[in-house]
């Protein structure tokens, strides 16, 4: 999975960071930089693009789906390389319920009965142009299906309902038009595919099939797979449809951890899951299977913004004005859903700090993959084994780190992220105070730097990438600041009034990758972090070493470029005196969170009180700025300030969870519970507000003012 950080680009941010940019001999949170930047050098001469690579054909040389033996293959060989290095290796199991398909047909008929379709159609492309593609005739590449969904056999017309968000159902009922008990058929975007069936099952809807349009990421963006790098017309989008936001990670085992050894009787029983699985079957289609389906559709003309860019007028579907023209699809999904066993690899270097060695820095980022998953997730991967053979050796040269440093590779993280959620299930008590959990899941798709972060870490990911050379010339962040500045240049859209162009911006941290159970159920301070390009065979056969070498980074030095700034996050994390968190520019977004939501509150004329949360708001914006001086100013023992510091992360976390889905504990941050990869902001509030829940939304508020009023008491206690 990936979050698609691009994407988050086009969410309006409340607040900018405006603080200073000049590279300075001092980094925030180090007395004297100087014994770092030697060993930051040492470092950054290790990441070998040759070895990554090496690393990225052997991890992708089979189809490894969590759980099969070729992904057991990739965790001996990870481990391997972990070993080599010097970390303290395990292989740890967990046992999780997925679903594999033994059979998938979709077939489709007009009015008459005539059949239109019959498939899924293979993933191919000619082999004889344009080099083709040399691993798509591999027997052991399932058929492309949805993570999650459940076996059924199922009858019924079709409705379009363009990207199956909220929004989309309701115009479709407004339109007059039912989806209950018909299949309905959406298109990939906006939105978390899950999130899709979560609607439409709502809605009363028999089956979902979810299609890539290619409007979206097929030939009206340009050259399809293997001329250019978009996807060609038999290419699925795989994917889970997990109701991830309800909770992620082992359906059955919710806030404990899937160990092999865990009796029956903990785990909730298959026909209990409902809160995370879905009810109606649903498959994912290429646009050459859905393309039948969508020109026989009769029914009204859909609105001119569903249109997409099949050659031909997109319809509704039948209803009850306009029943001509009826399109039947018959579904029949056939999965094993069973207890599987997957695989995390665990790789530890011991700190040495006595006071600070238990709080840990974790670094991770997943291997298992759809099919080869070249993109994603191994070009995280192959990075992160550099960074990994950087850390050797240094190791051998005798640096050891303040804090122990903890490095993930994740298993199953496309069926809903299961290895990291039940790592961190399981280590809940000791990563209440880790210091960091640095992601990376699609580590390179092209040249473009991007990041997520709290904000707290803004800062901190911005200083790392001023040491990092880029292959284009000047640093990683001199080119992320120059791309920005170019894509604003073209925006056609306003910019918002508080934005400047002064540094460049970090994305808010969703969902959609690892990051996932370390800050938004454990309050652990997370970035995430990769660098993209155009990209169109997503969660398809074609993610594959032979797309990756021709589009993505034919010479590997990007992921030099990203073992090294993965490598410099750990590093410093490890190693720096005061903990380099920015309490004074989250504190500030929060108060910018709190009057987006009052705004909002006041345009939907519910009546609300916000005083108490704006004033808790500004008290921990102001604790926040206060202890910024503590921190660039810090006592000689500076235990007690870090411990501070790391709690008043810790304080955000509200114990009973959100409303319908007490597993996301932090107040500022959770995927929406209906858009999934995009962050909801103070999620508790804003839901409310959009559900017009008043009542809600003004116990949301009070949870949210002792969550800050306990954060700032935490912070302001420092400065006595
Ligand atoms: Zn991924």
């Amino acid at each position: 999975m990936t979050h698609l950080r691009s994407l988050l680009y086009l969410l309006p941010l409340a607040v900018l960071t405006t603080s200073a940019q000049s590279p300075t001999p001092q980094v925030f949170g180090y007395r004297d930089f100087t014994q770092q930047a030697k060993w930051d050098e040492t470092f950054m001469a290790v990441p070998d693009p040759v070895l990554a690579g090496e690393h990225l054909k052997t991890l992708t040389s089979a189809p490894h789906w969590a759980s099969s033996p070729e992904d057991y293959a990739t965790a001996q060989y990870v481990a391997e390389k972990f070993k080599a290095a010097g970390l303290q290796t395990e292989i740890v199991p967990y046992k999780v319920l997925l679903n594999k398909p033994i059979q998938i047909l979709i077939e489709a008929f007009d009015s008459t009965g005539a059949k239109l379709m019959s498939g899924p159609t293979p993933e191919h492309v000619n082999p004889n142009k344009n080099g083709g593609d040399p691993f798509q005739d591999d027997p052991r590449i399932l058929p492309a299906f949805n993570g999650s969904s459940p076996s059924g056999d199922t009858t019924a017309e079709v409705v379009y309902a363009n990207y199956g968000t909220l929004a989309d159902f309701q115009q479709l009922a407004k339109l007059g038009i039912s989806v209950k008990d018909k299949i309905v058929i959406v298109r990939y975007g906006e939105n978390f595919r899950g999130i899709k069936t979560y609607i439409a099952q709502q809605y009363g809807a028999a089956g979902v099939l979810i299609y890539s349009d290619p409007a979206d990421d097929g030939y009206f963006r340009g050259d399809v797979y293997p001329k250019g790098p978009w996807r060609p017309d038999t290419a699925v989008q795989r994917g889970s449809i997990q109701f991830l936001p309800i909770y992620p990670g082992d359906p059955t085992t919710p806030g404990i951890a899937a160990t092999p050894d865990l009796p029956a009787s903990k785990r909730i029983p298959a026909d209990k899951l409902q809160a995370n699985q879905p009810s109606i079957p649903t498959n994912p289609l290429s646009y050459k299977d859905a393309a039948p389906i969508l020109k026989a559709l009769g029914g009204d003309e859909s609105p001119r913004e569903w249109q997409g860019a099949l050659p031909f007028t997109y319809h509704l579907g039948a209803s009850t004005k306009n029943p001509v023209a009826k399109v039947t699809v018959h579904m029949h999904l056939e999965q094993d859903i069973a207890l599987r066993t997957i695989w995390d690899v665990i790789g530890t270097i011991p700190g040495t700090n006595p006071t600070q060695k238990d709080d840990w820095v974790v670094a991770g980022n997943h291997r298992d993959a759809w099919v080869y998953g070249a993109v994603d997730p191994n070009s995280g991967t192959a990075a992160m084994l550099e960074t990994v053979h950087g850390l050797g050796e240094l190791l051998k040269q005798g640096w050891h780190p303040q804090r122990t440093i903890v490095i993930g590779s994740w298993d199953a993280e496309e069926e809903g992220l299961m290895g990291s959620t039940e790592w961190a299930e399981q280590h809940e008590k000791i990563l209440a105070h880790a210091v960091a959990y640095f992601n990376t899941d699609v580590g390179v798709s092209g040249p473009n730097f991007n990041a997520a972060a709290v904000p707290s870490l803004k800062q901190f990911v911005r200083e790392v990438t001023k040491e990092v050379p880029s292959p284009k010339g000047g640093t990683v962040y001199d080119q992320w600041k120059a791309e920005q500045t170019a894509a604003n240049a073209n925006r056609r859209r306003p910019r918002p009034a508080n934005q400047t162009d002064s540094e460049v911006r970090i994305g808010t941290l969703g969902s959609g990758s690892d990051y996932t159970p370390f800050i938004q159920h454990l309050g652990v301070p997370s970035t995430d972090i990769g660098s993209d390009g155009p990209y169109g065979v997503y969660h398809s056969t074609f993610d594959d070493y032979a797309w990756f070498t021709k589009f993505a980074d034919p010479t590997f030095v990007y992921e030099q470029q990203q073992a090294r700034v993965f490598g410099l996050e750990i590093l410093h994390m490890a190693d720096t005196d005061v903990l380099p968190y920015d309490y004074q520019l989250y504190g500030k977004e929060i108060v910018g969170y709190l009057e987006s939501a009052q705004k909002r509150a006041t345009e939907q004329k519910l009546t609300l009180d916000f005083a108490p949360a704006l004033a808790a708001a500004q008290r921990f914006a102001a604790a926040g700025t206060a202890v910024r001086a503590t921190e660039t100013n810090p006592p000689a023992d500076p235990t007690t300030l870090n411990n501070a510091l790391r709690a008043a992360e810790e304080a955000l976390l509200n114990s009973t969870g959100l409303p319908k889905r007490s597993w996301y504990r932090h107040t500022i941050y959770a995927p929406g519970e209906f858009t999934g990869y995009a962050a909801v902001v103070i999620p508790g509030v804003n839901e409310a507000i959009e559900a017009a829940d008043a009542t809600r939304a003004q116990s949301q508020l009070r949870t949210l003012a002792e969550a800050l009023n306990h954060s700032a008491a935490i912070l302001e206690a420092t400065q006595k």
